[in-house]
């Protein structure tokens, strides 16, 4: 069979002259200018050596592999990281030998890849027909692989032989066919009713911030101008639940981000219970712990008059490891303290 391959090499290349690979490189490739580059990632090991195949391969060990791809890592470093910015390239394909046996760790590669180029049309992987299983494939699809290239050569067993394969066992294969059939119909019934949750949970969103929204700054705003003795009187929340306030004489709303502890906390306090009022139509118990612990002197008395008065139609669980809340609550109607 290497007689056949050597007479193939031959004929292909013209020459009797054997293939020589030199190392000449210099750390610098240099495809700057190519407009349709893609990148081959070789791994070259086997779990056996096909006696047809002329391309370079040697049997497989774990640590013989991981010293490979260790090295192949640092290659990358070392030439992507020539480069001024991330080349553009259509695609990368890892090849063999059998890449496989490296799943585990092709991820690492692709991610050392991405750092210097950019992969504009997927990422393959060739595969031996006993790796077609469902960890491998799955491991596969985690790394960010899209398409995939199984080398049969042949369906036939005396093929096989002379090839130097193993047989490939129709039942196992066709076990595995359906095994990957239902799994499929299984992940496509997921896709469909997750789509359908997105569009549901997307219309809810919508619809509640239309209704929701307004009256949750109404409320907000009008908490907010009691906590601040009406020095803030309106309150906005985006749809990402980011907080502004405008005082009276500003012209533009402030985040919160650029607001004190001490009024950030209040502005905090002041969504809080109007979300709890609105929300929760029942009243139950609000349960506010150290709430009030940025708020100074000034800010904790109409914080406090305000969470008392709120508390005659809804009980407020206030705790607190400050003595100061206690005693201004002390002797007040319908306050009960509870030392623990
Ligand atoms: S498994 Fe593929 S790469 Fe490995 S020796 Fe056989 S034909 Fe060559």
């Amino acid at each position: 069979m290497n007689m056949i391959t050597d007479l193939v090499r031959m004929w292909l290349t013209r020459s009797v002259k054997p293939f020589v690979f030199t190392g000449e490189f210099d750390s610098r490739l240099p495809y700057e200018e190519c407009e349709q580059l893609g990148l081959y990632v070789h791994i070259p090991f086997c779990r056996s050596v096909c006696n047809f195949c002329p391309y370079c391969k040697m049997e497989y060990s774990k640590e013989r592999c991981d010293r490979y791809i260790d090295a192949l890592i640092q290659e990358i470093h070392l030439v992507g990281g020539r480069g001024e910015e991330k080349k553009r390239v259509t695609s990368l394909y890892f090849g063999g030998g059998t890449p496989a046996l490296a799943a585990g760790r092709l991820k690492e590669i692709i991610d050392a890849l991405g750092r210097y180029y950019d992969i504009t049309e997927g990422i393959g992987v060739e595969l031996h027909p006993s790796d077609v299983v469902l960890p491998v494939l799955r491991t596969l699809r985690d790394a960010g692989v899209t398409k995939l290239s199984i080398g049969i050569q042949s369906f036939q067993g005396r093929h096989q032989a002379v090839l130097g394969r193993e047989a490939a066992d129709p039942a196992a294969l066709a076990a595995r066919r359906e095994e990957l059939e239902e799994e499929l119909a299984r992940r496509r019934l997921e896709a469909e009713a997750l789509s359908a949750a997105m569009d549901a949970l997307t219309q809810a969103n919508a619809r509640l911030q239309e209704r929701f929204s307004p009256e949750l700054n109404r409320l907000a705003g009008a908490y907010m101008a009691r906590l601040t003795g009406e020095r803030y009187s309106a309150v906005s929340l985006t749809r990402e639940l980011e907080g502004f306030v405008r005082a009276g004489g500003d012209v533009l709303p402030r985040s919160a981000l650029y607001l004190s502890r001490g009024t950030a906390d209040q502005l905090y306090l002041a969504v809080r219970l109007a979300v709890c009022r609105l929300c929760l139509p029942e009243k139950p118990p609000i349960l506010l712990d150290d709430a009030l612990t940025a708020f100074d002197d000034l800010r904790l008395e109409p914080a406090l008059e305000l969470l008392w008065e709120l508390s005659r139609e809804q009980q407020i669980l206030l705790f607190t490891c400050q003595k100061r809340e206690g005693e201004a609550l002390a002797g007040v109607p319908g306050v009960t303290r509870i030392a623990l």
